[in-house]
């Protein structure tokens, strides 16, 4: 039989044990009481090898990109180049203090700069920040922009921001966090926005639309130009989450779509890693009109001195959203990774997160119900409505046991007016061998459901813990060993 060791480190401890140096501070140090510490440091004194084991084994029981496919809907979990991670760990950058003037920092402002420009090229925008260090930061600085613009033309008295039914949560939050009323706009039968709809609730109240293009469902507004002039001759801006701008990046000019102002996720496209709510940065990029009221301070460059710099005199400007100038070693991997793929290379990337997520659909369909039949961009919505009326299994149970093969669970019970939706995005880094794995175990999945249900409605059976209070390990998070 075999006997594995699952103590923890903590359990290893042996008076004596440890391989590590004593630390030779001196006793007596002129520390006032209340630095000093009241109870005795409890470490496990353990070998070095014992330390190693530990944290890998910690490093072991969560899941990552680097694990294995996490085809979370909306999220963007691709494989992010390490090549981008070691140009964001030069001592040059991360040495760098954000309160240097800005004669001895000209390398990061010409970087950020010019990640500025390749943002602005890819959008067809003419003003950029890189400020806001999330989508959910980008979405309150275009909001607060456009709200700043109303007021500055005289028509501060518009308070509803209209926003799809189909919306990610963000931004219903950012137009009331503006202090606006979030008017909702059906989607239609093919999943786009209802045209009908949004004309019944223009108004001289509208301050605008927020449109995510390609919206959760995974779909192109194909009526974006018609939608985005109604908005327009109602006096409104039309606002574009872009946070998921995988499956337009080289191929679509959002100025000539009518877009005011949109928000990229760096750290969804442009390869930082996330998921643990580590830093992000949610860059904005605005028409001229909307250019003055951004961030202070701007990075300029001025050409006949040759040098960058940080403009802090623009008088509508709405201030600054973040300290300093936001998350600024997000902004090197993202300018890594432009750099590295080149303009081809990225419009390669949108076209391979679109094969990849229509190819995977195609792969899944004969087993699960895709909710809207119109051609998907880079994710795709299945339902397992049908699946629960027949056998009990939901689609939480579902997502629950593709753990137990090895997958991670898409995004799940999103978009809301989808019924047990399963969101599926999986990202252009991935095979076709890891789609067509992937597709299998859906299949699987489906079969255990009709002839063994209860297996699933216990799953995960083979991850470190077993399914658990979501809530609570979120709120109530315990990340020390014992109680
Ligand atoms: C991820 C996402 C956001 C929010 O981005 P955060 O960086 O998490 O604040 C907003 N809208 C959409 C469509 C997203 O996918």
């Amino acid at each position: 039989m075999l006997v594995r060791d699952d103590r923890v480190i903590f359990e290893k401890h042996r008076e004596g044990g440890s391989t590590f140096p004593i630390p030779d501070f001196p006793e007596e140090v002129d520390l006032p009481p209340e630095y000093r510490r009241g109870v005795e440091l409890n470490l496990p004194e353990v070998p070095e090898n014992e330390v190693v084991r530990h944290y890998v084994r910690l490093s072991q029981k969560n899941w990552g990109v680097d694990v294995g496919f996490y085809p979370l809907g909306s999220c963007t979990m691709k494989y992010n180049p390490k090549f981008n991670e070691d140009v964001a760990r030069l001592p040059q950058f991360t040495g760098l203090h954000p309160a240097s003037p800005p004669h001895v920092v000209q390398g990061a402002l010409r970087l950020m700069y010019h990640l500025q420009e390749f943002l602005k090229d890819l959008t067809g925008m003419d003003g950029a920040t890189l400020q806001p260090v999330a989508g959910a930061s980008g979405e309150l600085t275009g909001i607060f922009m456009i709200k700043a613009y109303l007021k500055h033309v005289g028509e501060g008295h518009r308070d509803e921001v209209l926003i799809p039914d189909s919306a990610h949560g963000t931004n219903p939050a950012t137009a009331s966090m503006a202090g606006f009323k979030a008017v909702e706009v059906r989607s239609n039968s093919d999943g786009t926005l209802d045209v009908e709809d949004l004309k019944s609730k223009l108004s001289d109240r509208t301050v605008g639309l927020m449109i995510t293009n390609p919206n959760t469902l995974g779909i192109f507004e194909r009526d974006i130009k018609e939608i985005t002039s109604l908005v327009h001759e109602a006096g409104g801006q039309v606002y574009m989450d872009g946070a998921n701008f995988n499956a337009l990046m080289g191929w679509v000019d959002l100025a000539s779509l009518g877009i005011d102002v949109v928000h990229l996720n760096l750290h969804k496209t442009f390869s930082t890693p996330h998921g643990g709510g580590g830093p992000g940065a949610g860059a904005v990029l605005m028409k001229a009109h909307l250019e003055p009221f951004a961030p202070v301070p701007t990075v300029e460059y001025d050409p006949e001195r040759e040098t960058y710099f940080l403009n802090w005199d623009r008088p509508l400007s709405i201030g600054k959203v973040h300290a300093f100038y936001g998350h600024f070693l997000v902004m090197v991997r993202a300018y890594a990774y432009i750099l590295s793929m080149g303009g081809e290379g990225l419009k390669q990337a949108a076209a391979d997160a679109v094969l990849n997520a229509n190819y995977l659909r195609h792969l899944v369909e004969g087993d699960y119900k895709v909710a809207y039949r119109t051609r998907s961009m880079h994710e795709f919505v299945i339902t397992a409505k049908d699946i629960k009326r027949d056998t009990g299994v939901r689609t939480y149970d579902i997502a629950k046991r593709l753990l137990d093969y090895g997958f991670h669970a898409p995004t799940v019970y999103f978009p809301l007016i989808v019924p047990e939706a399963m969101m599926i995005e999986p990202t252009e880094t991935e095979t076709k061998e890891t789609l067509e794995a992937f597709a299998r175990a859906l299949k699987e999945i489906k079969r255990e459901a009709y002839e063994r249900p209860e297996v699933l409605k216990e799953a995960p059976h083979t991850t470190p813990v077993r399914r658990l209070d979501e809530v609570k390990a979120a709120k109530a998070l315990k990340v020390k060993w014992g109680d």
